[in-house]
């Protein structure tokens, strides 16, 4: 069935999930970075980078642009997938919100090609990318609630106890 999919929030670390498919707040070059990267690559072990080095050498020549996605496998990890997004880097005057919304949406269209039901996502571009929480959490929510999937469970998994607030505050409020 296709509809808008149902939304949970957890309170952890998205390589612990039990999911068909997770995001990885990925960087361009697609071969590995800090926070969110680093743990699914450490934890995933290392099936997940030769996939991605196989991507470079393919059509990602060039990396991935932002605020597209493309799936590998999960290596080691509980989920089936790991759908790699690149967020966009926030600048104070000239951010774009579409590029972090775009992040969502392509990943549940990769999401429904791979006939997941259930994705976890991270707060992407939260970390060393520095978009303020509250904003991103208002983007991802109407990103996830807008979308039109076969995806049933979006699971945002927040990784401290502010961001998880501030994602259970936007959901109450919108
Ligand atoms: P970006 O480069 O897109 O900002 P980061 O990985 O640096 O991505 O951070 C994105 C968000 O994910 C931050 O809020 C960070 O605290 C959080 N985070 C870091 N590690 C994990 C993890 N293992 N599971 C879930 N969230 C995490």
């Amino acid at each position: 069935m296709t509809t808008h999919p149902g939304i949970v929030l957890v309170f952890g670390d998205i390589t612990d999930q039990d999911a068909d498919a997770v995001v990885n707040a990925a960087n361009s070059s697609l071969l590995g970075g800090g926070g969110v990267d680093g743990a699914i690559h450490r934890k995933g072990g290392p099936e997940i980078l030769a996939e991605c080095r196989a991507l470079r050498a393919g059509h990602y020549g060039k990396g991935l642009a932002t605020g597209q996605a493309v799936a590998t496998t999960a290596g080691r990890l509980a989920a089936r997938w790991v759908i790699h997004t690149v967020g966009p880097v926030y600048q104070a005057s000239s951010s774009d919100p579409s590029l972090l919304a775009s992040c969502y949406r392509e990943s549940l269209k990769v999401a429904d090609e791979l006939g997941a039901r259930t994705v976890a996502f991270p707060a992407i571009s939260t970390g060393a990318y520095g978009w303020p929480m509250a904003d991103a959490a208002r983007i991802a929510v109407e990103a996830v609630r807008d979308a039109i999937t076969s995806v049933e469970e979006v699971r945002f998994v927040l990784f401290d106890e502010e961001a998880y607030r501030t994602f259970a505050q936007r959901i109450r409020s919108s």
